[in-house]
Parts: C-alpha cells; sequence; structure tokens
C-alpha cells in the first residue's frame, strides 16, 4: 500500500466534509480518468447526479426521442426500459466509427445553426437563476416546496419562475418560487394558462383609487409588484399600508407573486420601524376584507401596526378586537 493511497483514502474516510456530493464525484471523475480531468469532465461527473436532470431527460427520452426512433422509424426496438439497434453485431468496428462520427457532425452542425436557443424550454432550469437568488428564494420557503409543502430533505427542490421567462415573467425575487421537482413537472404539463393576460393585469390601475393614484414622495419602500407608505391617519405612530400596485378590492384576488411581494416589504417595513424606534414591541398585521369587514379603501392593503407597551390599557385579543366585545375572554 503506498502512502499516497492511504493519504488519499484517509482523506475520503476521515477529512471530507461534505456539504453536497460534489467532492467524491469530482474525485471518482479524476480516479477514473487516469488522475486528470478538465472542467467539462468534472461538470459532467456532477450533472451525471443531478437526478432532477436525468428524470427530466428520461421523460424525453420515452415520449420523444425513443417514440421517433422506434415506433415512427423502426431503427430501434424497445424492450421495456431497453433501446437497441436490432442488427448492430453485423457492424464493423469501422463502421461504428464512422456512424459515431456522423451523429457528431449532424449535432455539431444543429447546434452552429440554432445556437443556445436549442436549450430555451430549459430557460426556467434553476441554473439560469443566479445562485445568491435561489439561495434567497430557498431561504424564503424554508427548505419547502412552496406547493405541496414536502421538506428538500425528502425531494430536491428547485427554484422555478411563477409567470415563465419565456412568457415575459421577471426574474425578480416576487416571481420566484421553490418547487420539488413533483410540483414543478406537474405544473409544466398542465399549465396552458395565458400568461400575457396575467402579465398586462399587473398594469391596472383606477383612475378614481386613491391608492393608485398615490403621490410618489409618500412611497417608503417599493418593489417590482408593491409598495408602502405610512397610513394617512395613523392608529399608532408608523402605522404603515403595504399594497400591491395593481388595483385589486382585497387579498383575495392577489397572484402569488403579489403576495410575495406584499410579504417581502411587510418584513422590510418591520424592521425599519424596529431599526428606528426601539419602543416598539410588538404588531399587529391586519386586513380588512370586504365592506361588512370594515374596509373603506377598496384598494388591496396590509395595516401593519407598530405596538408599544402601555399604548393602551388592556392589549389582550389584538385583532379579535375586530368584535369590540369578543377582543377580551
Ligand atoms: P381600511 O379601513 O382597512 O379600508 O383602511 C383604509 C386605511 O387607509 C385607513 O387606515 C385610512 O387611515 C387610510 N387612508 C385613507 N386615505 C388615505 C390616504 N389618502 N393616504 C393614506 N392613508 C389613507
Ligand atoms: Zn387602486
Amino acid at each position: 500500500m503506498t502512502d499516497y493511497f492511504k493519504s488519499l483514502k484517509h482523506y475520503i474516510l476521515e477529512e471530507m466534509r461534505m456539504s453536497h456530493i460534489y467532492q467524491p464525484a469530482m474525485l471518482k471523475e479524476l480516479l477514473i480518468n487516469g488522475g486528470k480531468a478538465n472542467v467539462n469532465q468534472i461538470a459532467k461527473r456532477l450533472l451525471s447526479f443531478d437526478q432532477a436532470q436525468i428524470d427530466y431527460y428520461e421523460h424525453r427520452t420515452k415520449t420523444m426521442v425513443g417514440d421517433v426512433l422506434t415506433k415512427k422509424r423502426n431503427i430501434t426496438k424497445k424492450d421495456k426500459d431497453i433501446y437497441s439497434l436490432p442488427e448492430f453485431d453485423n457492424l464493423s468496428e469501422e463502421e461504428v466509427k464512422e456512424l459515431i462520427n456522423l451523429c457528431d457532425e449532424k449535432i455539431d452542425k444543429y447546434i452552429e445553426k440554432r445556437g443556445k436557443e436549442i436549450w430555451s424550454h430549459r430557460d426556467n432550469a434553476s441554473a439560469y437563476i443566479p445562485g445568491s437568488t435561489q439561495y434567497e428564494v430557498l431561504r424564503r420557503a424554508k427548505r419547502r416546496c412552496e406547493l405541496c409543502g414536502i421538506s428538500a430533505d425528502d425531494k430536491r427542490l428547485d427554484v422555478d419562475h411563477i409567470v415563465p421567462r419565456s412568457k415575459g415573467g421577471s426574474n425578480d425575487i416576487s416571481n420566484l418560487q421553490a418547487l420539488c421537482y413533483t410540483c414543478n413537472q406537474q405544473k409544466g404539463n398542465r399549465d396552458d394558462t395565458d400568461f400575457r393576460d396575467i402579465l398586462k393585469s399587473y398594469e391596472e390601475r383606477d383612475a378614481e383609487c386613491i391608492f393608485c393614484n398615490l403621490p410618489t414622495e409618500r412611497i417608503i419602500e417599493e418593489n417590482e409588484l408593491a409598495i408602502a407608505f405610512r397610513d394617512g391617519f395613523p392608529v399608532t405612530e408608523g402605522h404603515t399600508l403595504i399594497i400591491p400596485k395593481r388595483h385589486v378590492a382585497d387579498y383575495f384576488e392577489l397572484h402569488q407573486p403579489e403576495v410575495n411581494a406584499i410579504q417581502s416589504l411587510i418584513y422590510k417595513c418591520r424592521q425599519d420601524l424596529l431599526d428606528n424606534d426601539n419602543t416598539i414591541s410588538g404588531f399587529n398585521i391586519g386586513m380588512n376584507c370586504g365592506e361588512d369587514a370594515g374596509q373603506t379603501v377598496f384598494h388591496c392593503h396590509v395595516h401593519l401596526i407598530p405596538r408599544r407597551k402601555g399604548d393602551m390599557d388592556e392589549p389582550k385579543g389584538g385583532v379579535r378586537g375586530v368584535i369590540p366585545n369578543k377582543r377580551t375572554y
């Protein structure tokens, strides 16, 4: 046993601290390749462990290329999940080489002619969203699929556009969500929503609405889909309203990216208030949805109301106070 073998073995068994499969995968590639490999080879080795990508291309193989070559063209045969060239054994080694070269030429020419566009159907793949943004989305989702709730420990999560890039959706974090592979796939397969209408709807404003026509100097925080400003008749000092830019009556009409955008501003405003006023010791967050629930301005808004010790005699019950005699119990 050489010392070098021992030191590598020791590293793999005792010292390697894994935050992903990357280290053993890279070492394996180097070992397979006579001790050397370029970045591209190593990347391909890492890719070979990415089950979501493999699932995706297995699906493509079965439903697309496999069908074309087997059923339509009779070039390949299929037995369970094995594809074969029925008369492969009749080919000489030279002939096999020549056919491989022809395939390579066809691939190269196709890529040369069409460019990167041939991968545009994968534009929603996580690889196209910067790592730091992906991290932020996963952090916000607390490592769970935002549709079914499954934990990242049980199923791999992808960061995905809500309105697809190809349909004009933005890269803004409000348009991103963490989905498990299954939910993402299902969404992709059945989603025939006309996204142009949704995108246009974000522009909707009401000429008569005071919140649609707020003077810009009133705005204290803003992102792509939401704004925040101080309430004109504050319940407590710092009382803030967070609203979608789109004119909708209430919460229940919001699109998910708007919910995300509003949530993001709630957090920002809360932090800002806390940073600037150390007397704040709590918050009420509330929405009045509908006239009977007390709504007076019919452009959806979230009240963020800072609370301070002693700001009323008996704070118990908080938002339960919508029915005053039920506030305490
Ligand atoms: P709601 O009763 O939930 O519909 O809340 C409407 C809120 O909008 C109230 O808290 C009002 O004080 C606030 N408000 C009404 N008009 C204005 C305005 N022009 N600027 C800022 N806040 C306003
Ligand atoms: Zn409005």
